[in-house]
């Protein structure tokens, strides 16, 4: 358990944020290449404009069977720079207050690092592992949507970030959709011309009224997030941009409730003489793996030997996790000691990052195939 600390608090000190993951990158590459796991890193980091790939690890195993797959990303978010791991009395991990702690998702990369660790010095049979550490999870999951999955064989996957108890795991994850409306109307001196001009705040304005915002049907989100538009208090608004996004388990119905803003949009621009151009984009695109499948059974198994109750749910939240159902690999997201995440007051607690250990030594050890 104190290697696993100083694992954590190692690598939450180096600073990663999105694009700029690279000293993170090389620490876990001497860490795996020590351990005898063979990388290799991707050029994600130049498709992306940042400074690091996504890494990847292979471990061969001795045991005649299919390989897993298990991911944690390697960018956190902001605050992240200059972060410092505080282990408290209580047996919490805290920042020093001022970042985020980078349990999100270090404690992921620690979990796997020490179960590594584990295996190989027991020399416990286990079947082949692959590793996939993507950057710019935190981003849309831009990393993992770039990775190579010509070098991953796996079919099944364990994503380790989530929020919760070890035990607890997303068996599926929504499509979110965001998107801009930008109205153009007309500008005119409010004072002097105020006929001349169209009036593409006020045309915006009856649009957004008229989206249920909220939750809008069962299992759909949608939410207008920021409003921008006009130069001057004397100039009759000609631009007003609109955006934000949609978010459900069902991909149909995020696509459903796009068309129905458009088309409010539409009218309300036309009915004011102006404008509506609407632009909208798939972040990430939902999956559901079924409760009967291998990778449930499995981690089932696993929380039972781990001695932690298995509660299965899905999340509002997006991950890599989605980008590997794209690519055919069933998953799930595992929690991994992440508390009040995105935020200064995040906290991993050490007895759960050992939990996390158990539960991934028992997956990576299962020898069904
Ligand atoms: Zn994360």
């Amino acid at each position: 358990m104190s290697r696993l600390w100083d694992t954590f608090s190692a690598l939450t000190a180096i600073d990663s944020p999105s694009f700029e993951e690279r000293e993170l990158c090389d620490a876990l590459k001497q860490r795996l290449d020590a351990l005898g796991v063979q990388t290799f890193e991707d050029d994600a980091g130049a498709r992306l404009d940042g400074n690091s790939g996504n890494l990847y690890g292979f471990l061969p195993g001795d045991a005649p069977l299919p390989p897993l797959l298990f991911s944690a990303h390697m960018d956190t978010v902001e605050p992240g720079r200059g972060k410092r791991a505080i282990l408290q009395a209580d047996g919490r991990i805290t920042s020093a207050g001022d970042t985020v702690l980078g349990a999100d998702d270090v404690a992921g990369i620690a979990i796997l690092l020490e179960a590594l660790a584990r295996l190989t010095e027991g020399g416990t049979t286990c079947r082949p592992l692959e590793l996939l550490f993507p950057v710019a999870e935190e981003r849309y999951g831009l990393g993992s949507a770039r990775a190579d999955y010509g070098r991953i064989r796996a079919k099944e996957a364990y994503t380790l970030d989530l929020s919760g108890a070890i035990g607890e795991a997303a068996g599926a994850a929504p499509t979110l959709f965001s998107f801009e409306v930008t109205v153009t109307g007309k500008a005119s001196h409010a004072g002097f011309a105020p006929r001349d001009g169209i009036h593409a705040i006020a045309a915006a304005s009856k649009a957004v009224a008229r989206i249920p915002l909220g939750e809008p049907e069962p299992g759909v989100t949608v939410n207008i997030g920021r409003i921008s538009g006009g130069e001057a208090d004397n100039i009759v608004p000609a631009l007003c941009k609109v955006s934000g996004e949609i978010r459900s388990l069902s991909h149909h119905l995020v696509l459903e409730q796009w068309e129905r803003i458009q088309a409010v949009f539409e009218e309300e621009a036309q009915a004011a003489g102006a404008r509506a151009a609407a632009h909208g984009r798939v972040e990430i695109t939902a999956y559901e793996t079924p409760p009967d499948s291998p990778a449930v059974r499995r981690f089932e198994r696993a929380c039972r030997q781990a001695g932690v109750p298995a509660r299965i749910h899905a999340t509002l939240g997006g991950s890599d996790a989605n980008n590997f159902a794209l690519h055919g690999i069933q998953n799930l997201v595992l929690a991994c000691s992440m508390h009040q995440v995105h935020s200064v007051r995040e906290y991993a607690r050490l007895d759960e990052l050992e939990q996390g250990v158990q539960l991934v030594l028992a997956l990576m050890t299962d020898d069904a195939p």
